[in-house]
């Protein structure tokens, strides 16, 4: 049975559905701020929305529910009445005035030319008014046609670069961030968990293996066989529902308004395990454990473990990994990168648990461009577990986030040490995230960074060194004798910016000759460290800080994402620098002049 309500998700999002997720918001927003950049509007204004989209994909809770409860969303980092009032708005009438009026003032496609990598706002506003051009089927044209070149700003090159990308880009399918897909997910978990014969709910994939983008939801009932048809239809009634890709007994797909594609399968109890680890995979992880079956003369599906016709195990994950002789393996190593062959000869890391966590060491307050105060940021740190939180403002070359100087980072200690002597049950520690400027020279003076307790260094600037360069930039900075923790080591932006070239080996060398260690920033945008380089660092001696990069109190949250791509990245508790009590901790980041 095949169903199509409606090919395109927009007419249907905009028509009739209410945006209920954060998520959807967010994009509403990404969109009008999409559309001021392309009609030259105010930076600051297109950056307040920008920066409501991404807090919004991030934010633990739904701001539907905080308005059914009369919440005040001005709360909220970076919302203030205006911005308040346009969520209220999409809330309860499933439009935002805003970008119904910027979409009768460009055309509808617009913001569709702004995937190509190296379109910015300012060319696609020029490819428009000099060529006309509104689509990405249009600007194929112009580019093979070879009009783009003449346009001042472009040139061959632009020209060739633009083809290239368009190809590529048709190639893609599009992914959602694992923060994203997680709001849509619970959801779905909650509405599948209530209908009646529903025993199990559990979103299994890529999602289950914390990969940091997902392509898609794949969510396994446990039902009673009575019950599994009549799972299916609740299922594609799902109010959030714009496409019925298929609908049978057992299985169904649809896609959400957002875009995102759920597939749904409903198993019996007794298959629940095979099914699971059939649809967790990876795929590659299944076709090994299917061929070492194959040696034991098994057979393994969704159904089970068979010899001959024989079920002989399935009910459990762990009873189909048993039947080919292998330990349980958690989902984050399933990517046939070693986990079977350590699986066989009991040499499964214990992977870090976010309870393993004692602390937290990048956090920002609204004395720079963080929402809370350093009291507010320490409190929910105490509530959130931690038995200390580093303060990690930005420096003064970053001026656009009211970065700190020496006096004003002098004065922020004077603070931390009276709060310090008040509260109990949780210690902050005097820090910065200093910029590494271009050279590797870190933006603060020795004076103003010897009173820290440790010194985080990050690179804001200047992405686009060669490898050798920027490379040397890391290294000379970990050389200054006050450096002990280099943040988000590689730059990336998930989806948004490449890492910037560097040689992760060289650096993480160098950090273990200094002493100094490596961050891995749980910010659902950047996850980084990327999981490759964990393991690389745990097989150099190199501790990893699992940090939050806090700019609210809702932000910690997100280091359940980090420890996932720890996981991912094979890390156990004694891989991980912040796992530590503060008194180890203390021994481990001081370090002195020398
Ligand atoms: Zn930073
Ligand atoms: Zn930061």
């Amino acid at each position: 049975m095949l169903i199509s309500l409606c090919s395109d998700a927009n007419v249907v999002y905009w028509g009739i559905r209410m945006p209920k997720h954060n998520a959807d918001i967010a994009v509403i927003f990404e969109e009008i701020a999409d559309l001021l950049e392309i009609q030259g509007a105010n930076p600051f204004r297109i950056r307040a929305y920008r920066n409501a989209a991404r807090m919004l994909s991030e934010l633990p809770r739904e701001v539907s529910q905080m308005l059914e409860k009369k919440e005040d969303l001005t709360d909220l980092p970076g919302i203030g009445d205006d911005l308040a009032g346009k969520i209220k708005e999409i809330v309860d009438s499933g439009h935002c005035s805003l970008l119904d009026r910027l979409q009768t003032e460009l055309p509808p496609a617009i913001t569709e030319l702004l995937k190509i990598p190296g379109l910015g706002p300012k060319r696609v506003k020029s490819l428009y008014h000099d060529l006309d051009v509104q689509t990405i089927e249009q600007l194929y044209r112009a580019a093979r046609d070879g009009r783009i070149r003449i346009l001042p700003g472009f040139g061959e090159k632009t020209e060739t670069n633009i083809l290239q990308a368009i190809e590529a880009h048709a190639n893609q399918t599009q992914r959602f961030k694992l923060a994203v897909a997680g709001q849509y997910a619970e959801a779905l978990e909650k509405f599948l968990q209530a209908i009646p014969g529903v025993l199990t709910v559990i979103v299994a994939g890529s999602y289950r293996r914390m990969r940091e983008t997902v392509g898609d939801l794949d969510m396994l009932v446990v039902s009673s066989v009575s019950a599994a048809s009549q799972v299916v239809q609740r299922f594609i009634t799902y109010e959030e529902t714009v496409e019925i890709l298929s609908a049978g007994t057992i299985r169904a797909s649809i896609i959400l308004a957002g875009g995102l594609q759920v597939d749904l399968r409903v198993v019996k109890e007794e298959s629940y395990g095979a099914a699971l680890h059939y649809f967790t995979g990876s795929k590659s992880h299944n076709i090994a454990i299917r061929r070492m079956a194959q040696k034991h003369g098994l057979k393994i599906n969704e159904y089970g473990v068979f010899q001959d016709k024989t079920r002989i195990a399935g009910e459990t994950e762990a009873s189909v990994y048993a039947a080919v002789g292998l330990a349980y393996i958690p989902p984050e190593l399933r990517e046939n990168r070693g986990e079977i062959a350590a699986a066989s000869t009991g040499q499964l890391p214990q992977l870090v648990e976010q309870t393993d966590l004692r602390g937290d060491l990048h956090a920002h307050t609204q004395a720079t461009d963080g929402h809370h105060s350093l009291r507010e940021m320490a409190l929910a740190g105490k509530a959130y577990g931690f038995e200390y939180l580093a303060i990690t403002e930005h420096s003064r070359r970053l001026t656009f986030a009211h970065g700190l100087d020496g006096a004003r980072l002098a004065q922020q200690c004077d603070e931390i040490d009276q709060l310090n002597a008040e509260l109990t049950g949780i210690t902050l520690l005097k820090s910065i995230e200093v910029d590494i400027l271009q050279d590797g020279n870190l933006d603060l003076p020795d004076s103003a960074l010897a009173r820290l307790d440790l010194v985080v260094g990050a690179i804001h600037s200047h992405f686009n060194l060669s490898r050798a360069k920027q490379t040397e930039r890391i290294l000379r900075a970990m050389h200054h004798p006050y450096f002990t923790l280099l943040a988000h080591p590689t730059g990336r932006l998930i989806q948004r910016r490449d890492p910037y070239d560097v040689d992760m080996l060289r650096i993480i060398r160098e950090a273990k000759h200094r002493g100094c260690f490596l961050e891995l920033n749980a910010h659902p945008e950047r996850l980084d460290l990327l999981d490759t380089h964990c393991q690389m660092a745990k097989e150099e001696g190199v501790l990893i800080s699992i940090n939050s990069d806090a700019h609210s109190v809702y932000d910690f949250s997100n280091l359940r994402f980090g420890v996932g791509q720890a996981r991912r990245g094979w890390l156990e508790k004694c891989n991980v620098l912040n796992t530590r009590p503060l008194s180890e901790l203390r021994l481990l980041i001081h370090r002195t002049m020398s």
